[in-house]
């Protein structure tokens, strides 16, 4: 077993995999980027190495800065969490070559999977058949109107190496397919640098349900057990549930020994998923996720196994070490996760709610697991993912773990940003919660949020916490001349400079801390000032000085936790001065545009 492991990751999942790594006794070396250097996972783990910057790309997606860290920690393995770099074959190899294990498959598995044209191929070949769709890109929307025709409407035009529940069109008929086509290849390009889309049938009422397979280098694979995972926003999980309910136990044993197929089929080594749709009685491949999922919890608690101790051993050579019997009789009982993410879900939104987390008291009780990546007083950043926490329960049968969430939730107490909760309470005190009536729709389509209020969770939001700025000092330690930085409040910096003046950005022209009370929409004063409701990034700019625009039109996007929101007016007017330009940072209330 290793005696050290650097986990190149952030948030609940670094720490996570920090807690498995201190029970097994492996030291642990976490990375972080500036905005991260008190986060949680740095605060747990043994050593901790700073990859500087503040986006993703500057930092956790850097990977020189991760090598040197790596290098400098002398660490044996790499545990690449999810997201980031978990599902990507040069980084994989690039730690190979550094001397270390890369905790996950071999580069090969990753790339035979990255896509979702070549997953399905990898699928066919072991016999597992794709939703109804076409195994290559579209060159022409005379492609997608045969398709429909010969596969029914509507057909969904998907990016090929799209994630993240994006990249994916849906036509309706055979008039919409020319601008759907475009539209998605032009948002496949811009968020994956890849134009190829191709289509498949949308499945009108299915359900997500997946496999968690497990292979190791000595020829076994097993499946280990399915999740529902078919409450979703934005084709983004938001409850995920094992066993999956009403779900016949001869359909899940053939889910599993295809999934099992599909490692086979690539060589696949390390814990995986197989994501399938499900409707009327049949299963269709989606995609296989390379990695540890986000709701791997609710399979630990069904099975008792610890997948992130199951990955360490299996990445250093052991056997799984349990048979395909063994896991039979290990599954016992219901769980259910609920991702607790910093999103207002008032109205149906789900608008990204960034900022410091005044309190947070997570629930506890029997049955009862959180995963979090913050505590009280930490700061959710715009420029990453939004999951805050996921809450996890166990119990001896569906509704039994249906009541303990409910519970679990009612405690749970978050104040300082707005979060999913209101919207988990709502799902699962629903009778079609009860009754399994849902679909991957259900949630955007029957669930009524409108009485959701963010003020339920949010309560009084503080005035953020005083800024901290970078600075630059010599010290001597031992004789020895060293240049070290440090990061004192504002009021005790005297002349330092912080990165974000450093940066010119329109977030460092607003001196000492400022209130971020969102109005939850873009809004405009009687002085024609568009202000924008959350923290963000402008990511498209859509209008010029002088431009007339009328009331609803969209003047620039603000992306915000890795989702892009319309800056619209509120009414019509001639843009009479605009303040912002494609990669500046803003705060709540920042004035983007006036209008006259
Ligand atoms: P991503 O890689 O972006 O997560 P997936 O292919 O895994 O994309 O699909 C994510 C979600 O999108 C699914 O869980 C489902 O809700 C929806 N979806 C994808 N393909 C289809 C389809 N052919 N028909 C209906 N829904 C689909």
């Amino acid at each position: 077993m290793f005696d050290k492991v650097l986990i190149a990751n952030r948030g609940e999942i670094a720490v996570r995999v920090i807690r498995t790594c201190r029970e097994l006794g492996i030291a642990t070396v976490a990375v972080y980027s500036d905005l991260d250097r008190d986060a949680l996972h740095v605060r747990l783990a043994d050593e901790a190495y700073a990859l500087g910057g503040q986006t993703a790309a500057e930092s956790y997606l850097n990977t020189e800065a991760i090598l040197d860290a790596l290098r400098r920690s002398g660490a044996q393995a790499v545990h690449p969490g999810y997201g980031f770099f978990s599902e990507n074959a040069a980084f994989a190899r690039a730690i190979a070559e550094a001397g270390a294990v890369f905790i996950g498959p071999p580069p090969e598995a990753i790339e035979i999977m990255g896509d979702k044209i070549s997953s399905r191929l990898a699928a066919e070949r072991a016999g597992v058949a794709g939703v109804p769709g076409r195994s290559e890109p579209l060159t022409d929307a005379s492609e997608v109107i045969a398709f429909g025709e010969e596969h029914g409407w509507p057909v969904a035009i998907k990016a090929a190496f799209g994630g993240g529940g994006r990249g994916m069109k849906v036509v309706a008929s055979p008039g919409d397919a020319a601008d759907a086509m475009e539209s998605a290849q032009r948002e496949a390009t811009a968020y994956f640098g890849r134009p190829e889309v191709y289509p498949e049938k949308y499945l009108e009422w299915p359900r997500h349900i997946e496999m968690q397979v497990f292979a190791d280098g000595h020829g076994n694979a097993l499946w280990i057990g399915e999740r529902d995972c078919s409450y979703q926003r934005r084709h983004q999980k938001l409850v995920e549930e094992s066993p999956a309910p009403d779900f016949p136990d001869e359909v899940r044993q053939q889910m599993g020994e295809a999934s099992v197929r599909i490692c086979h089929a690539c060589a696949y080594e390390g814990a995986g998923t197989v994501e399938f749709l499900y409707e009327d009685g049949r299963f269709y491949f989606l995609e296989m996720n390379t990695r540890l999922q986000v709701e791997h919890p609710v399979t630990e608690l069904v099975t008792g196994i610890d997948l992130v101790a199951l990955q360490l051993r299996v990445a250093a050579g052991e056997p799984i070490g349990f048979t395909q019997e063994d896991l039979a009789a290990r599954r016992r009982g219901h769980a259910i996760e609920c991702r607790v993410n910093a999103e207002d879900p008032a109205g149906g939104r789900f608008l990204p709610s960034p900022g410091r987390i005044a309190a947070f008291r997570p629930p506890d009780g029997f049955g009862t697991r959180t995963d979090a990546g913050y505590e009280s007083g930490d700061e959710v950043s715009q420029f990453y993912d939004n999951l805050v926490a996921k809450v996890v329960v166990w119990g001896e049968d569906r509704e039994t773990a249906r009541r303990r969430m409910l519970r679990a939730l009612d405690e749970t107490l978050v104040e300082g940003i707005a979060t999913t909760i209101p919207a988990h309470k709502a799902i699962l005190s629903h009778d079609d919660f009860v009754s399994a009536a849902h679909s991957t729709r259900w949630v955007e389509e029957r669930l009524d949020l409108s009485g959701v209020t963010a003020a339920a969770t949010a309560g009084a939001r503080p005035e953020e916490g005083e800024r901290r700025v970078l600075r630059e000092v010599d010290a001597e330690v031992d004789g020895r001349r060293y240049r070290v930085k440090l990061w004192v409040p504002q009021s005790e910096a005297g002349t330092a400079v912080s990165p974000q003046a450093a940066a010119g950005s329109p977030a460092a022209k607003r001196a000492g801390p400022r209130g971020r009370h969102g109005s939850g929409g873009p809004a405009m004063g009687g002085d024609g000032k568009v202000t924008v409701p959350m923290q963000g990034t402008i990511v498209k700019v859509l209008v010029a000085e002088g431009d007339s625009v009328e009331a609803g039109q969209t003047l620039c996007v603000l992306e915000a936790m890795k989702m892009e929101n319309p800056v619209n007016a509120d009414r019509a007017g001639v843009v009479k001065e605009l303040r912002v330009k494609p990669g500046d940072a803003l705060g709540a209330g920042d004035v983007v545009a006036v209008l006259e």
